[in-house]
């Protein structure tokens, strides 16, 4: 096993080491020849003769040598081992590379992002990419410490399964056993966390894959995102916002990254339309914008529907959520539907809308009103949602959660100007997976097991 990271070699002046990496850079001298080694810890230089004549960039090799201070006129400070060297007493190439159908030493902004996405376990040497992974890690690591340690259980939840609508379209899978019948894959957790409430978890989280087949757009991922999905039991609106603000200054703090103003500021949706003109926007000056502060609000009290093009009312954030307290009797009663207020609370960072969850209706009147007043009949509410309002029916707690957007919060941490920066294989923006070929048709076997036809 390899023992030894590049970086680590500016601890072992005078001693012998071996080393594994690939070639990241060669400078021929003839007599003398100058190769970087690279690995995931970052370059050194190590020295050679005509051993090194057969390298090339991106050979994956190993070498033995002797680490030696640099003379002080040959520090190069640009580098973390640039104080020293390493004398190469034996090298041995463990595989030969092919031209490279991209650069990995550039910051790769530059490239296709076709062809940086079909070659992503490439683009993912570059430095700011291993980066950027190293940091999702260690930040997910650190989301998961805070919540066990406040007795939060982590639970998964299935991936194949019924429609929970988030307001997009639902990516949909054939199934086999029952020939023309579908799951879908999961817009969110939504309705499993709100059973495990019912269950008695009482304070649950998951860094949850979501599935929506939106229209592409600039500031979203297609297809799939993470999140940090949580629900407890037995809180109110504040209660959820503090857990989650609170949870961002220790992960922060502990990942250094400056917070602009604590506790976040807090609007409501009338103030924000009034201030911003929207109700996502960013409170950094010019000069903050430069740095890599991160400005959080919340916003609350919007308005719980909003008119379809076609006359009728839909949920402007969670057909799940409760309205504030103060308007639940005119939610029961379907009254007043303009000026009914949700409980949701929207989490924004430096212009984004981050995250956003809601209080729930945790009776089954109170959820089946806001399905009424959007219009579906009775037996399309049952065939829907019948299953979740069996289940409030059988002693639901109060609960409420949040869902904050991993990657677009690492995206405003990292300073990159899209997601596909710092999610590990994005699909291109037509909807294409990184490497892989997919979607791709499926055989005529596959078709005739589904029962399905494909129309012409
Ligand atoms: N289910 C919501 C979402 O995915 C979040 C929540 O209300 O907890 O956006």
């Amino acid at each position: 096993m390899k023992k030894l990271f590049v970086e680590e070699t500016v601890n072992k002046i005078g001693k012998e080491v071996e080393l594994y990496g690939w070639v990241d850079s060669k400078r021929d001298h003839k007599k003398i020849i100058f190769i970087d080694l690279r690995d995931r810890s970052g370059i050194v230089q190590i020295v050679g003769d005509e051993k090194f004549k057969d390298l090339t960039s991106e050979d994956v090799v190993w070498i033995r040598g002797l680490v030696k201070k640099r003379p002080e006129n040959l520090v190069n400070p640009k580098i973390k081992t640039g104080k020293i060297e390493i004398e190469a007493k034996e090298v041995k190439i463990l595989n030969k590379t092919k031209p490279l159908p991209l650069p990995v030493n550039t910051d790769g902004y530059e490239i296709n992002e076709e062809v940086r996405l079909k070659y992503r376990y490439l683009d993912l040497r570059r430095p700011r990419l291993y980066k950027n992974l190293a940091l999702r890690s260690k930040y997910i690591d650190l989301i998961r410490q805070f919540f066990l340690k406040k007795d939060f259980l982590e639970i998964e939840t299935p991936i194949l399964s019924e429609t929970t609508p988030e307001g997009a379209r639902d990516f949909i899978v054939p199934s086999r056993l029952q020939p023309g019948n579908f799951y879908a894959l999961p817009q969110s957790p939504q309705q499993y966390k709100q059973l495990l409430m019912i269950a008695g978890v009482e304070r649950y989280f998951q860094i949850a894959r979501c599935f929506r087949d939106e229209d592409p757009r600039a500031d979203r991922a297609y297809g799939e995102f993470t999140q940090l999905d949580l629900e407890m039991s037995f809180v109110e609106r504040e209660d959820v916002m503090k857990i989650t603000e609170d949870m961002i200054v220790e992960v922060y703090e502990k990942l250094q990254i400056p917070l602009q103003k604590k506790p976040f500021p807090v609007f409501s949706y009338k103030e924000a339309i009034v201030k911003f003109g929207a109700d996502k926007f960013d409170l950094r000056t010019e000069e903050e914008k430069k740095t890599n502060i991160q400005a959080f609000a919340w916003v609350v009290d919007f308005p719980f529907f909003e008119k379809t093009g076609e006359g009728g009312w839909t949920f402007t954030h969670n057909p799940f959520s409760a309205p504030l307290p103060q308007y639940m009797k005119d939610l029961l009663q379907k009254k007043n539907i303009a000026n009914l207020l949700t409980s949701q609370y929207d989490l924004v960072c430096n212009g984004y809308e981050v995250g956003g969850g809601s209080i729930r209706n945790h009776t089954p009147e109170g959820l089946r009103a806001v399905f009424e007043i959007m219009g579906l009949s009775r037996d399309e509410i049952e065939l829907k949602f019948g299953h979740m309002l069996e289940a409030l029916s059988y002693g639901a707690p109060p609960h409420g959660g949040i869902a904050p957007g991993i990657d677009r919060l690492l995206t405003c941490i990292a300073g990159e100007p899209s997601l596909r920066e710092v999610i590990p294989y994005p699909m291109t923006s037509g909807g294409r997976t990184s490497v892989m070929n997919a979607p791709s048709p499926a055989s005529d076997k596959q078709l005739k097991e589904l029962g399905i036809k494909i129309a012409k």
